[in-house]
């Protein structure tokens, strides 16, 4: 009995070691000042390089690493051992297009210089410790995504969850640094009349979207909950009350007074928030496309992204995407903030 379980433990362990082998990209980090004590400016910046680690052809996400600039929470930042939240822009995109690809050849790098001060406050003296991890979409350069139309449709990346190499700079700075002003409120700014009457329904539906999705967490036996296991993946009481608190503080968002920016965008976005600056939201005009139940669940998918409200992340996005999210990473289900709009779309 003792050789076979034996056996078994060797398998897995084989198993897990190829699994790492096979990840088809690696990222490594390099400070771009190389000094014992920088400034914060110097302490932001980095070198950033990213390996096709295949014999074949690949095609990266862009937008899933910092080489356009940060559309979500890429870097996990400390300063003394503390966590340096993410200040940068949550952006909210649809399915790729063939503009949001960047393709590299077997063995190839891809370098670039990294600021990191849009995203994470590096101003405050101290020893900081910066990694990159976050998901990178991979997908091998095939026909399909060489003959896709920028507006093709949706072609599915594989999620590679990568982890760089840790860097330490010791930033020279002051120990306290003055706080942002609040933002005033204002309600709308430059948005129409019509876009106003858009964006007020689009609420209404959001906070009914929200107020469902929490009734049926909450009267429904987590264990047995299908909808919940198709969108958040297997049952632990631990993540089925992250997911019920995040529903119930989207909800309680709804109630407040929101602010509107509406602003052109890049395209394929269709609108992007600040985690730390809950309650104002940026529309972009590809908003406005779609339906009134839509645009709910695009305004709940935003909420979720503040910290005071639930803080998740954009690990993925769409339909497809989500639910291969949920059967295979259910801790980063219950963080991804299309998850949350999914399963509020689906709940009857
Ligand atoms: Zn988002």
């Amino acid at each position: 009995m003792r050789g076979v379980k034996f056996v078994v433990a060797l398998f897995v362990a084989v198993a897990i070691g190829a699994v790492a082998w096979a990840a088809p990209v690696s990222v490594s980090i390099v400070p771009a000042v190389d000094k014992a004590q920088v400034t914060p400016s110097e302490g932001a910046r980095l070198h950033f390089g990213i390996t096709n680690t295949t014999d074949r052809d690949l095609a990266i996400l862009r937008y899933t690493t910092p080489l356009g600039g940060f559309e979500s929470n890429l870097f996990a930042v400390t300063r003394d051992g503390q966590p340096v939240p993410y200040i940068g822009r949550m952006v909210l995109r649809l399915a790729p297009t063939a503009e949001d690809w960047i393709t590299f050849s077997p063995g190839e790098s891809i370098e670039a210089m990294v600021d990191l001060s849009e995203a994470y406050d590096l101003r405050r003296g101290g020893t900081y410790a910066i990694t990159f991890r976050h998901p990178i979409g991979v997908r091998e350069l095939d026909a399909t995504l060489e003959q896709m139309a920028p507006n093709g449709s949706s072609l599915a990346p594989q999620l590679e969850f990568v982890e760089s190499n840790t860097i330490e700079v010791f930033v020279d700075g002051p120990d306290t640094v003055p706080e942002e002003a609040p933002l005033p409120e204002f309600g709308y700014s430059g948005c129409t009349s019509s876009q106003q009457s858009s964006l007020s329904s689009a609420r209404s539906s959001g906070r009914s979207l929200a107020a469902k999705s929490y009734n049926q967490l909450a009267g429904t036996s987590g264990s047995s909950n299908s909808l919940y296991k198709t969108w958040f993946g297997t049952y632990t009481s631990s993540r089925y009350s992250t997911v019920k608190n995040g529903y119930y503080n989207i909800y309680y968002a709804f109630g407040r007074t929101w602010n509107y920016t509406c602003t052109s965008c890049q395209s394929g976005v269709i609108a992007y928030v600040y985690p730390n600056r809950t309650y104002y939201v940026w529309i972009c005009p590809g908003f406005f496309n779609y339906n009134s139940k839509t645009r709910g669940s695009f305004l709940l998918h935003e909420a979720s992204h503040w910290t005071a409200i639930l803080g998740t992340d954009d690990y993925t996005y769409g339909y497809s995407n989500c639910l291969n999210l949920a059967k295979t990473n259910p801790s980063a289900a219950v963080y991804n903030a299309d998850n949350y709009r999914y399963f509020s779309l689906y709940v009857p």
